[in-house]
């Protein structure tokens, strides 16, 4: 019998005929030809090809439309295909973003339960949630999700999680008569609802319409992206428009000198960022993944790199989960409970009186408990809450046959987990076994209670995980929820020890200065005696309990922005409050979570973390990062890797700007000199160099592993490109760059006899042009390496750490010699193989470009050493 029905019997006489027969089949007939299916429509997202369509016709898009075209007319068809190639690259890695990110909705749909448990003729049946239909009676019980919007008819202490639809944390409490809404979760209790509206008519359905309305706001990598592209662009634009005057002085037709200056533009806007970006994202996601990481949408990785705070569960996370319980506490006296793991030969040292009383709590622990240690292939294996195992391993160890006594009190009703009163109860035959936090279920026997709560304060103190067991006898099932007068049957205490590794990913939190808290739902001095043994606190720690939290968000935020904080006995309401708190002081916040409850915190919180191990499906549907193993040394593993991608993406966009200034140089040159200096590069060479030999080095630049300093020091939530990045790349690297190609440009040209004012032959041009353009190509080479750190000089990196880039620079070598020396490829692109001389002036490059940074990189590394020494 389920709950449901147990309470229906118990309802008034005066019951509706109608509610307890239900529908007949003609009347669901009929009323299914009415409602259609119950089905949240899938989404009305614009066809793929609307959206790809959109993404290449936006406005800079146009321009660059507008751009080939024109190329087209004036007969330069490579020029206009390479633009067109830009185009729909660019366009195409926008609409995958695009449209991955944007599956809200689907999620919303998978809400829906599959089945639902209904009255029909009279008969409780299980049928598809679709095929529900207004009118329809409806059974429901703690653990289902509410498969349509329903009138309560009848409801016996029934609460239901409503955060998905409203925000609000606390599961609502529902009387006969009120209303529950599809896609909800039933958490307590059970009901009998009739069925109000179907599919399309739900509340579930007019979020989900609205989802498809509201666009997400960008995230903030998509910002400085942006910003960055808006930045290169108008430079681009005003380099072009200079060079368009500079053009029309010389002589130029409008047309020409037009042609040339787009061509300009479209040289100098960084083609290959926005696809480069995406694929760092992807590998640091694919990293993460490795490490037992999942991020749900790759924007995580880099908000990840940014985390400041982050408050972290105890149980599962920072402890094994693995528990036994190793003291238990009753009236005649106390036990010491030894044996290995769940290992069921285990001794119990105690007197035979007391023995037999711990045996008593063990089998009324496990008859309100679910957790099982369970027959699997000879062996004996885990199921359920890992502290419920525990349970039952204790009263294996203690010789109790549960199964054996069980048999004599049928469970009748079961009230699972509560996270309010922070206990579990079962109704077997007419007793009602409960166990949960020693303060809850006290408060509620008979007697005098204070030896055990003494004996409960004892156990915290040592760290142990305090249960308090109780029953009482003859209970009627619609009482068991708000059963009071318990008889305390006893205490135990469980041992769940910390996971070995966590010690150190906290001292590598502390190097990176990423301030830690612990939230949790356990006892204050539990948590404490953890927090202290694992080193999340010093001996003298600050532990607040939930009902001592200050009611102002202001007050809170400054309560707990401190590094080492212990919450305990935490509400998932008031894990949603601190996380905002701590927002509103300018923190990135991590917050994990594992039940139900939790999901508007995980949302609140800048990167939601669940549990994948443990936790509930509704946590991991909100998160941002789910952990395969619940580890906290995974979630530092994430944020390592978050912030190597965030400096992985700085690396590449250093390699590129500084190819832009090589690219840009020669223009300048030209069009300061009036023309007389000849142009070293042409717009086709720089889409080469920009989409064809950068692409990859630049990739692999994306993909550099985390080294030991990725966690040192604070995190860089700053811009993608601030000053020491633009110093770098037009101070340092982009001059020496310029110095070596127009060098080595000016070298052949003089070498084939030409001198200043002179327009110089043809082929020799074209020599000198293949020279300019191989110094590039190599100064960028080393420019990989160079970029690879910020501080340390290329030649002190181990290269075999990035193999990527050693593949990807002896590719670039072979598009060099394919862009020099394929005859076809040389035509189009304009510039051939350079002389034997030529070839020694270009490779130049490499050894200037690595002085240059070694030089600037040692400079800037005593100047901030001096700093550092001035400030102390
Ligand atoms: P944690 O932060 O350690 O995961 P929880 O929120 O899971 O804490 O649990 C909070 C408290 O609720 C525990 O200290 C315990 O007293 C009680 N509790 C947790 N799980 C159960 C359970 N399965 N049965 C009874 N009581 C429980
Ligand atoms: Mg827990």
């Amino acid at each position: 019998m389920t709950g449901a029905e147990a309470s229906s019997t118990a309802a008034p006489a005066s019951a509706d005929d109608a509610v307890r027969a239900g529908l007949t089949s003609v009347q669901v007939t009929l009323a299914r030809a009415r409602a259609g299916a119950n089905a949240i429509p899938a989404s009305r997202r614009p066809p793929v090809v609307l959206l790809l369509a959109r993404q290449l016709s936006h406005f800079f898009a146009l321009l660059l439309w507008a751009a080939a075209l024109l190329a087209l007319l004036a007969h330069m068809p490579q020029l206009s295909a390479a633009i067109v190639i830009v185009v729909v690259v660019n366009g195409v890695f926008a609409f995958i973003q695009e449209y991955r990110a944007d599956r809200s909705v689907d999620r919303l749909r998978d809400l829906m339960p599959a089945q639902a448990v209904v009255r029909r003729d009279g008969h409780r049946r299980q049928v598809p949630a679709t095929d529900l239909v207004p009118g329809d009676v409806v059974l429901l019980e703690a653990g289902d999700r509410v498969s349509a919007d329903l009138r309560a008819y009848s409801a016996a202490a029934l609460a239901v999680d409503e955060s998905l639809l409203t925000g609000e944390s606390v599961p609502r409490r529902v009387q006969a008569g009120q209303e529950l809404y599809a896609g909800t979760f039933v958490v307590e209790g059970a009901a009998e609802a009739i069925v109000a509206a179907t599919g399309t008519g739900t509340r579930l359905a007019a979020i989900a319409a609205m989802t498809t309305q509201t666009r997400r706001p960008p995230s903030p990598l998509a910002v400085r992206l942006a910003r960055v592209v808006r930045i290169v662009a108008v430079t681009a634009v005003a380099a072009g428009t200079v060079l368009f005057g500079v053009g029309l002085l010389l002589g130029l037709t409008p047309l020409q000198g037009f042609l040339f200056a787009l061509g300009v533009t479209v040289a100098l806007v960084p083609e290959g960022l926005l696809p480069t970006v995406t694929l760092a994202l992807a590998y640091g996601a694919h990293a993460m993944a490795r490490r037992n990481a999942l991020v749900r949408h790759l924007e995580a990785v880099e908000t990840l790199g940014s985390v400041t705070f982050i408050c972290t569960d105890k149980t599962g996370t920072l402890t094994r989960n693995q528990m036994s319980a190793v003291r238990v506490w009753t009236p005649a006296g106390q036990a010491v409970i030894t044996g290995e793991g769940y290992d069921t030969r285990g001794h119990v040292d105690a007197a035979p009186t007391v023995g037999e009383q711990v045996a008593d709590l063990a089998y009324a622990a496990v008859r309100a408990s679910r957790g099982r240690l369970v027959p699997h292939d000879g062996a004996r294996q885990p199921h359920g809450d890992p502290m419920e195992v525990a349970l039952h391993v204790l009263a294996l160890r203690c010789g109790v046959n549960v199964d054996a006594r069980a048999a004599n009190e049928p469970e009748q009703r079961w009230l699972p987990f509560d996270p309010v009163r922070l206990r579990t109860a079962s109704l077997c035959g007419t007793t009602l076994y409960t166990k949960g936090a020693p303060e809850s279920i006290l408060a509620d026997c008979r007697g005098d209670t204070a030896p055990a709560l003494l004996a409960a304060h004892t156990m915290a103190d040592d760290g142990l995980r305090v249960l308090a067991v109780a029953r009482r006898a003859t209970v009627a099932p619609e009482a068991a929820p708000d059963a009071r007068d318990l008889d305390l049957i006893g205490v135990v205490g469980l041992l769940d020890p910390p996971r070995p590794d966590v010690g150190d990913a906290i001292a590598a939190c502390r190097r990176a200065h990423i301030r830690l808290a612990m939230i949790t739902g356990d006892h204050p001095a539990t948590a404490r005696a953890l927090a202290t043994q694992v080193g999340l606190c010093g001996s003298d720690p600050l532990v607040v309990t939930g009902a001592q939290l200050p009611a102002d968000d202001r007050e809170l935020g400054e309560l707990v922005d401190h590094d080492g904080v212990v919450v305990a006995r935490v509400t998932p309401e008031q894990k949603l409050r601190i996380a905002r708190a701590l927002r509103a002081r300018g923190h990135a916040v991590a917050m994990t979570g594992d039940g139900v409850n939790d999901a508007p915190a995980l949302r609140e919180a800048d990167i939601g973390i669940a549990m994948g191990a443990s936790g509930s499906d509704v946590a991991r549907e909100t998160a941002d990062l789910v952990l395969l193993d619940d580890h906290f040394a995974t979630i530092v593993a994430a944020v390592e890797t978050g912030r190597a991608t965030f400096a992985n993406i700085r690396r590449f966009l250093t390699y590129h700007l500084t190819d832009n200034v090589a690219e840009l140089a020669p223009f300048v040159v030209w069009a300061l000199s009036g023309g007389t200096f000849p142009l070293a590069i042409g717009v086709l060479q720089i889409l080469a160099l920009d989409i064809g030999t950068d692409l990859l080095p630049a990739l692999a630049l994306g993909a550099e592993p985390p080294n030991p300093r990725t966690l040192t020091g604070r995190a860089r939530t700053g811009q993608l490109i601030d000053r020491r990045l633009l110093v770098r790349v037009f101070g340092v690297l982009g001059p020496a760059e310029v110095i070596a190609s127009l060098g080595a440009f000016t070298a052949v040209l003089s070498l084939g006899g030409w001198h200043p004012g002179q327009a110089p032959a043809p082929s020799l041009l074209a020599a000198a042009s293949g020279t300019a353009f191989a110094a590039i190509v190599l100064g960028q080479l080393a420019n990989a390496f160079a970029c690879r750190s910020e501080t340390r000089p290329a030649f002190l990196l181990d290269p075999r750490r990035n193999r990527l880039l050693l593949w990807a620079v002896a590719v670039e070598l072979v598009l060099l010699c394919v862009f020099l020396g394929v005859p076809v490829v040389v035509r189009t692109l304009g510039g051939s193989w350079p002389p034997l001389a030529g070839w020694g002036f270009a490779a130049l490059a490499v050894p200037i470009l690595l002085l240059a940074d070694t030089a600037h990189k040692a400079w800037r590394g005593r100047r901030l050493s001096t700093g550092a020494a001035v400030r102390r």
